[in-house]
């Protein structure tokens, strides 16, 4: 049996995302969920870190609470390595977090590198387990704000894939159409099923009740906080089970 786990959007450094040492009630609770999951997760075969591990100098939301980028890599990758996964795959996030002309994340897979765990980063991570599964792993994909649309973004993406997968294999011949599509970002758990496969978006580590405008107003319709985990079996059947919180937190205390 193979495992992988996915995590994304830890932003490390916002006021209310993951810390190792919380400052505020809300870094407490998350610090707690996190403890269950890298339980939970434990020396997976692969992780997948979907974008988004650190929060850089969020020009958008100036949510920060530590705004120095070294300080955040190293955080993240404390909080990464008490998972002890054997190997470590990262996708690009988005670059008003991560970085654009410097790709700090970049920096981040070379601390993890250090730590003696294979890692490296791709926009897209193409993983294929045991010769049969096929999973596509990215972070951009568009949000909803209608419930019921929320599934229509990573269903359309899923089925142009498996199109394109169709098209290749007439030229190639052999193409194994992914199984499952596992997108980010948007920081609320889906998942949809159909005869083309199964789509996913990932929930997050940074809650709401924030003092930027997508804390206090962009994420209130609901955003959830947890990982996903994958089981592939080499008799072809594989799960994805999701470990989610919702992030109901509408305001920030701190200890003072
Ligand atoms: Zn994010």
């Amino acid at each position: 049996m193979y495992t992988i786990g996915v995590v994304s959007d830890l932003h490390c450094g916002a006021h209310t995302a993951l810390r190792l040492t919380p400052q505020n009630t809300i870094q407490e609770k998350l610090l707690a969920k996190w403890l269950t999951v890298a339980e939970w997760l434990q020396e997976c075969d692969l992780l997948i870190i979907n974008g988004d591990a650190n929060d850089g100098q969020d020009p958008k939301g100036r949510n920060m609470q530590v705004d120095d980028i070294p300080w955040q890599i190293a955080e993240a990758e404390k909080l990464i390595m008490m998972i002890k996964p054997k190997k470590i795959r990262m996708t690009t996030g988005s670059s008003y977090h991560v970085g654009d002309t410097i790709a700090y994340e970049k920096f981040l897979c070379g601390y993890l590198s250090r730590r003696g765990v294979d890692t490296c980063i791709r926009p897209v991570q193409d993983i294929i387990v045991y010769d049969w599964w096929r999973g596509l792993f990215r972070h951009a994909i568009g949000r909803s704000g209608v419930p019921h649309g929320r599934n229509t973004a990573p269903t359309r993406e899923k089925i142009w894939s498996t199109l394109k997968s169709a098209a290749g294999a007439a030229e190639t011949g052999y193409v194994i159409p992914p199984h499952l599509h596992c997108f980010s970002h948007v920081h609320y758990y889906t998942k949809s099923e159909d005869a083309f496969g199964t789509a996913i978006t990932t929930p997050c580590w940074k809650a709401s009740g924030g003092k930027d405008k997508y804390g206090a107003k962009f994420f209130n319709d609901h955003i959830d906080i947890g990982a996903v985990k994958i089981t592939i079996t080499e008799d072809r059947q594989w799960t994805s089970e999701c470990k989610h919180w919702t992030a109901q937190v509408s305001q920030e205390s701190e200890r003072v």
